[in-house]
């Protein structure tokens, strides 16, 4: 496997062309920013840390009989992917309400939502992904309605896994973020699964452990990405 051009700079990561044309290998980066990029700054070793998580996930999820892009770590900080044309919608599981479900329903940070709760966002930076509907995915042909339900029931069965998983590792799944796309006609899950994307909330504490302590100044954001690693793998990584 090669490494070929840079097709793609995002916020988080970059992505090259490989030698294969159905292959990408996507670098992580350190830089982090929130707020639809209004925020910027870096968090030493989350590029590390990220790749390292998401492929943690994904090699779980796929062992569990979640088709998804992750095909092979090559090193600390990049890994190859199978290439996505991606659906254009932000899939948001919530367990717990919290960000911008508490604030928009007025709802307490941590309320218990009594199953998860589905919110789906057009992935518009310029109009700052707005919430949208089944009908809304229709009426944009962003996908067709037996495509959205397939992805549901993707995004479900991966909140069985990761709740349940993460739960023994004493880690509560608050909410988190998918991408979709479609791989040779096979709807695939893709993107990356890391603190950046979920809300992770220590069992017993409630300790944010994830991007929301660079979001909210809370500092020891670095150890949080740190513990998370520690957590699901029982190793230490020297940053
Ligand atoms: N999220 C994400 N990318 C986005 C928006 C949200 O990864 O562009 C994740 C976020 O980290 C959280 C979940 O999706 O785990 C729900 O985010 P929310 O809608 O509450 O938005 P936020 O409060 O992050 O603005």
């Amino acid at each position: 496997m090669q490494k070929k051009e840079l097709l793609y700079e995002g916020k988080a990561k970059k992505v090259y062309r490989t030698d294969n044309p159905d292959l990408l290998w996507v670098e992580y980066k350190d830089d982090a920013t929130a707020f639809n990029g209004a925020k910027k700054g870096t968090i030493v070793g989350k590029g590390v840390l990220n790749n390292l998580i998401s492929a943690h996930f994904f090699q779980l999820l796929a062992e569990k009989g979640v088709p998804n892009h992750f095909v092979e770590l090559v090193n600390e900080r990049e890994q190859v992917v199978k290439s996505l044309d991606i659906i254009q919608v932000e899939v948001i599981v919530r367990n717990l309400a919290a960000g911008s479900m508490a604030k928009r329903l007025g709802l307490e940070e941590g309320m218990d939502l009594g199953g998860p709760v589905v919110d789906y966002c057009y992935k518009s930076d310029e109009l700052g992904d707005p919430l949208i509907n089944d009908d809304h995915i229709r009426a944009l042909k962003l996908a067709a309605p037996e495509q959205v339900k397939t992805i549901r029931e993707m995004a479900l069965k991966v909140n069985d896994i990761l709740t349940s998983y993460l739960a023994d590792k004493n880690i509560i799944l608050v909410d988190y973020k998918l991408e979709f796309g479609f791989h040779k006609g096979e709807i695939l899950l893709g993107d990356e699964i890391s603190p950046d994307t979920c809300r992770f909330w220590d069992s017993k504490t409630r300790e944010k452990l994830d991007k929301d302590r660079f979001r909210r100044d809370l500092g020891n954001v670095e150890e949080a990405y740190k513990e998370i690693y520690r957590r699901l793998t029982g190793r230490e990584v020297q940053i």
